[in-house]
């Protein structure tokens, strides 16, 4: 049996480096509560994003739920089903009502054509997904946003570090939401952060005090918050970690390169399309099986590659409006593009580390599968 290839594989910095970073920690015993690694991290990531406004949390999906409260949003949140369950849980969370708009059939995000009509008069926001890394049609997105005086909260958990049109992703809408988890491109082991524009008065002073108790000082608790902190070793993880991203996005690059070279071209394999102006972080290389033209299910394709102890995964399905929890809800739409994509895709292992033989044998297998 070939060694066992999962979908991803956490980086992680040499060990005499994390070593050297948590030093100090011995020596202040401040294991968490905004110490020093936590601030040092929020600066490096102000530079490394380029933003001005930056609250780093426990994880992404308490950015997230966090930053729609502290918009304090009501009524109705116009999203897709294309995603991670943690989107939708964040809005259903806040009581809100997610409503659910279809997705473009070639990269995944949110169909902007099919946006407008969703809108009705308890619309306050809209919370799209840069799903894959793939950049949503942040302009029109923005047009729409304008006219109907809507929030625009980006999951931008996959986007880590991309830019398009020569602007990092974490300045689009008025919130971009990334998850530093284990399994993403950059990661503080569980962590997130939630990137805020100027236009939000307010904002970072209530965010601040959801995720710590509302206290504001020794003597004074303002808000009705929760514990959202990042603690100082998962800072300092980042701190190691932020060093080698631009190695860790560049080795990643090149085994999508080598995904492309195998399989770009073959009748029934849909890939993501290359978009000009984005700079990619090849967060993830999903392949959408056409099973008459390509000749086998992608669910055939999943066993095939499981016999040779390879385990890609079927990101993302079931739909979040296909969830039992969700599912026959009159908000549960009808998505039937993103309902196409998600029976047939497949998101292929991808790590800095893969090598390029391991790649060929993914391919070799999943080529052998078609007819
Ligand atoms: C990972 C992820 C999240 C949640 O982030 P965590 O850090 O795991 O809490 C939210 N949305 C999407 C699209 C994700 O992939």
């Amino acid at each position: 049996m070939e060694k066992k290839i999962l979908v991803t594989r956490s980086s992680l910095p040499p060990l005499e480096e994390y070593i050297d970073e948590i030093r100090d920690i011995w020596d202040s015993h401040w294991l968490t509560n905004m110490g020093s690694k936590h601030e040092c991290l929020i600066h490096a990531l102000q530079q490394y994003l380029e933003v001005e406004h930056l609250h780093l949390l426990v994880n992404g999906h308490m950015a997230l739920e966090l930053s729609l409260q502290a918009l304090k949003l009501t009524g109705e949140v116009i999203t897709t089903p294309f995603t991670f369950a943690s989107t939708t849980h964040a809005i259903v969370r806040n009581n809100l009502t997610p409503v659910f708009c279809d997705i473009r059939p070639d990269d995944f995000t949110i169909d902007t054509n099919k946006l407008e009509n969703l809108i009705t008069d308890k619309t306050t926001a809209i919370m799209p997904v840069h799903v894959y890394g793939n950049i949503c049609n942040v302009e029109e997105i923005q047009r729409i946003a304008d006219k109907y005086g809507l929030k625009v909260i980006y999951d931008a958990a996959h986007a880590f570090g991309e830019k398009y049109k020569g602007q990092s992703v974490a300045n689009f809408g008025d919130v971009s939401c990334f998850s530093f988890h284990a399994t993403k491109v950059f990661h503080t082991i569980e962590g997130g952060a939630s990137c805020y524009s100027d236009r939000l008065k307010d904002f970072g002073l209530e965010l601040y005090r959801l995720k710590n108790f509302g206290i504001r000082s020794e003597e004074v608790v303002d808000g009705v918050g929760a514990n959202a902190k990042m603690n100082e070793f998962a800072a300092a993880m980042g701190l190691c970690n932020l060093r080698h991203i631009d190695d860790e996005i560049s080795k990643r690059g090149k085994v999508v390169a080598h995904y492309r070279k195998r399989l770009d071209n073959v009748p029934g394999l849909r890939l993501n399309p290359i978009p000009e102006d984005v700079i990619s972080n090849y967060a993830y290389f999903p392949v959408v099986f056409e099973e008459h033209e390509f000749g086998a299910t992608r669910n055939e394709v999943v066993s095939a590659l499981a016999k040779d102890n390879i385990y890609a995964r079927k990101y993302f399905y079931p739909l979040t409006n296909d969830f039992e929890c969700y599912r026959h809800r009159i908000y549960a739409g009808n998505t039937p593009v993103a309902l196409h994509v998600a029976k047939r895709v497949l998101t292929l292992p991808l790590y800095a580390d893969l090598k390029q033989a391991d790649v060929d044998r993914i391919c070799d297998i999943i080529l052998r599968c078609g007819k």
